[in-house]
């Protein structure tokens, strides 16, 4: 269980529900008010090396602004929702590159709002859409402190229209299994070798769990997909991908066969992620690989387009042998 070193709020957090719960809950963590959780100086100041300390903080305040993102992927529209940031350190996280070595976990105690608008959008649109609230935190990881999750699908499950996904690389899926969440949750649980898990993503759950949840939930009625990501082309990645997909063929129940679905995402990295790693991480793994990796523009990286080609061959080859009834919504 996490429990926080420090919480940093904004005062007002105090007139919404949420906020005096988490104020209570952690009444005997010690506590800094903040102006606003966006700019906290004292964290800006902190060296790279301080990264992961900076993680055991918990920023709570009130997001101000709920941009809705078009996306083209599994949902319409990409939707910052309760939290931002994490309290585990994937080496090659993606909101590093938003938010820097500040990406630590905050948490904002509007839901209310928030949940509001995405049902009044949902409403008033004539086609049916589906809302990703999982792409800035990992919303299994944030259910453990808030119980977010289970008041959103409880808050959600009978509106009109509309679905709500999710990403996750966390096991911890026992606080929603006993909800009906009548077909309008779609959960992908992200999955890559053991190997990759242990080396480089740091405070996430294990593979055999991960793979016990999706079975889980599987079983309580939730629709699962499973994101093979961000796939990182190590020295044997052939052999190592390829147990991992026999691993999911053997594990994965009946149920999940039949009708899950894959996401299969190359991984990205920046200037950024090799500098806080270089001094947060001295001893882990380089995943930076300078042969295989190209510029993107922004200090940002991506595999060249020869090996990603044989990354996907690889995968349509594989997933069709294994997993011939499964669709592969997509590989980038
Ligand atoms: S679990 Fe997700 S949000 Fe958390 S550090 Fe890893 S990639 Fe980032």
């Amino acid at each position: 269980m996490f429990i926080p070193e420090c919480i940093y709020y904004e005062k007002n957090i105090e007139k919404y529900e949420l906020g005096k719960e988490l104020l209570k809950k952690y009444k005997e963590i010690p506590k800094i008010e903040i102006e606003n959780h966006n700019n906290i100086e004292e964290m800006r100041k902190k060296s790279n090396k301080e990264f992961p300390y900076m993680k055991k903080n918990l920023i709570i305040g009130i997001r101000k602004t709920q941009k809705f993102v078009e996306n083209h992927k599994i949902s319409d529209y990409l939707v910052p929702y309760t939290s931002s940031g994490c309290t585990a350190s994937c080496m090659y996280c993606y909101l590093v590159c938003n938010y820097n070595k500040c990406a630590y976990l905050r948490l904002f105690v509007n839901r209310e709002k928030m949940l509001e608008k995405i049902i009044k959008t949902a409403e008033e649109s004539e086609k049916e859409l589906t809302f990703e609230i999982g792409s800035n935190s990992d919303l299994i990881l944030e259910n453990t402190i808030t119980n977010n999750l289970v008041w959103t699908i409880e808050n959600f499950k009978d509106s009109p229209k509309g679905k709500l996904t999710f990403p996750t690389k966390f096991d911890m899926v026992d606080p929603i299994l006993n909800l009906d969440n009548k077909n309008k949750v779609i959960i992908r649980m992200s999955v890559n070798p053991e190997e990759i898990i242990n080396k480089v993503e740091f405070g996430t759950s294990r593979l055999s769990g991960r793979i016990e949840a999706i079975n889980k939930l599987k079983e309580a009625g939730y629709e699962v997909g499973i994101i093979i990501a961000p796939v990182i082309f190590i020295e044997n990645w052939k052999e190592k991908y390829l147990e991992l997909i026999k691993i999911l063929e053997k594990s994965l129940s009946n149920k999940v066969k039949k009708d899950t679905f894959f996401e299969i995402i190359f991984m990205t990295y920046s200037y950024v992620h090799i500098k806080i790693n270089e001094e947060a991480f001295p001893k882990a793994v380089n995943i930076y690989n300078k042969e295989l990796m190209t510029g993107r523009g922004r200090g940002k990286y991506w595999y060249k387009k020869e090996i990603r080609k044989e990354g996907e061959n690889f995968f349509r080859k594989e997933l069709k042998k294994y997993f011939p009834n499964n669709e592969i919504l997509y590989i980038v």
